[in-house]
């Protein structure tokens, strides 16, 4: 950085797991629904009502770690939160505290540091306008969001920039989506990400005082929070003041930083082990349960395509991030796996271009037909030009490219007399362009093809246009 500053990120997500019922009780999870018709004793903390532990949520908590390479406690305990808000009815969250469920591990290229299972506090609704209440602006509290299972993600300070945290974050939500553990929908609060950032001078390894901007709710606004943060933190200590460590907002709609709370005010949240839960204690059985849920996720997809399959970065990228298109490829290739890259040039290029977000299995364009498509146009019986008409046929009414290209005659002109004609035929059209090519132009070619494909409908194989040129120029 021209600054002589570099960025330090570190992100702590929050991942509401899609189970069936809350963490503690046996609510259902809603979204969208009316306000405060899921919640029982436990979620709303009355009295006397204990909380018992879903078990889909530790099986989900196992998907995650195993998925993020972490280590899973052998046992691990819940600890209270203390705080008082409106948002949390016992005026506690039960959380995980110095034993979480998975510590360790990796996703790409940032560590994580731990990821533990807690509770969702309630939604808090402010109101003005047409809502006010007795005529004032006011807060009120849907508890239907109380108690909702959530894994807390936080990963080291491995982050070097925005950019980088936008897209390691993108990662982390297509694993998380592939996993099946939850909806990872930023706008719905259903994927949270609060981001750490401080700066230090490049070349330095040690960290400097670091901010956390709370709850971005969607990953463009993480990218413009993090860079106005990197850009406020530079200008202050270049003029000779210090980061001062307080939790930020970032208002997208003004681009501006507000101050939340300082350290002074930081709470102290008197964490101390949840008497009415037992230990979470793993069995082999739970373990191997988790394990054989587990998905090929994306970041592993990619490497395998990369040294597997020898396929470019941009394509297994791509496939990492389209199960659905990882899915129809890996059809294809077992149909044909002679031209893997090809195959997947035509898959990620031509025939989305054609579906856009659709799953190619559900169109009617069967993995055999790509295959077979690629294949012909390997071989060079159809020309690129030809291939895309006839996927333009199978995309519409399906069927095999083979007898799309007899039935519509767009098989491929190469040798012998009828494409040696066209050429000439071109040459003679265009005598200022024979001149430049005998003159060394090369690029003088070009109207040359064109007419050549015109008078062939894009059938004549390109290469062999250009011998064919040559050829007769005596070039
Ligand atoms: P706190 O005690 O304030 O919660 P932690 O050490 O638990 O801080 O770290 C919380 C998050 O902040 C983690 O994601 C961590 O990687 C990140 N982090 C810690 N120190 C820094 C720093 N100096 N700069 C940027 N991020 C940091
Ligand atoms: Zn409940
Ligand atoms: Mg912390």
């Amino acid at each position: 950085m021209s600054s002589g500053y570099e960025p330090v990120i570190g992100l702590e997500i929050h991942v509401q797991l899609r189970t069936k019922t809350k963490m503690f009780c046996g609510c259902e999870l809603s979204f969208g629904d009316p306000p405060n018709v899921h919640t029982c004793p436990v979620c709303l903390g009355l009295p006397g009502a204990l909380p018992v532990v879903n078990a889909r949520a530790i099986h989900y908590a196992l998907m995650v770690g195993m998925a993020l390479g972490c280590e899973l406690a052998p046992r691990s305990i819940f600890h209270r939160k203390n705080y008082f808000y409106p948002d949390l009815p016992k005026g506690y969250q039960i959380s995980q505290y110095d034993i979480p469920i998975c510590s360790g591990g990796n996703l790409g290229d940032v560590r994580i540091h731990r990821a533990h299972l807690e509770e969702d506090a309630a939604k808090l609704i402010h109101v003005g306008g047409s809502g006010r209440i007795h005529g004032a602006d006011a807060s009120v509290v849907d508890y239907n969001r109380g108690g909702t299972p959530l894994v807390e993600i936080v990963t080291e300070p491995d982050v070097r920039s925005a950019a980088q945290a936008r897209e390691w974050l993108t990662l982390l939500r297509e694993t998380l989506r592939q996993l099946g553990v939850s909806d990872v929908n930023m706008e719905e609060g259903s994927l949270r990400c609060d981001a750490n950032v401080s700066i230090r001078p490049v070349g330095s390894d040690v960290l400097g005082t670091k901010t956390e901007l709370k709850n971005m709710n969607s990953f463009r606004f993480l990218e413009r929070g993090v860079e106005a943060e990197i850009a406020r933190q530079i200008a202050l200590v270049q003029s000779g003041e210090e980061v001062v460590q307080e939790t930020l907002h970032y208002d997208p709609v003004s681009g501006s930083i507000s101050s939340l709370r300082s350290k002074e005010e930081a709470h102290d949240y008197r964490y101390f082990p949840e008497p009415d839960l037992v230990p979470v204690v793993l069995t082999e059985a739970m373990i191997a349960a988790a394990r054989a849920e587990l998905p090929e996720l994306p970041a592993q997809r990619a490497a395998r395509y990369e040294s597997q399959l020898g396929l470019s970065a941009d394509s297994a990228r791509l496939f990492a991030f389209r199960a659905d298109l990882a899915h129809y490829f890996e059809a294809a290739l077992a149909e044909d796996d002679a031209n893997a890259q090809v195959l997947a040039n035509w898959i990620s290029g031509e025939l989305v271009a054609r579906l856009g977000d659709d799953d190619p299995a559900q169109s009617k364009v069967t993995p055999a037909a790509i295959a077979q498509l690629v294949a012909l146009l390997h071989s060079r019986a159809v020309t690129p030009g030809a291939a895309k008409q006839v996927l333009d046929r199978l995309v519409a009414d399906g069927g095999e490219p083979g007898a799309i290209v007899e039935a519509e005659g767009l098989g491929a002109i190469g040798g012998g007399d009828e494409l040696a004609d066209v050429v000439r035929r071109a040459l003679e059209s265009d005598p200022s362009a024979v001149e430049k090519l005998k003159a060394g132009n090369m690029k003088a070619i070009g109207p040359i093809v064109g007419f050549v494909m015109r008078e062939t409908k894009g059938r004549a194989d390109g290469g062999e246009v250009n011998r064919l040129v040559r050829e007769q120029l005596g070039l």
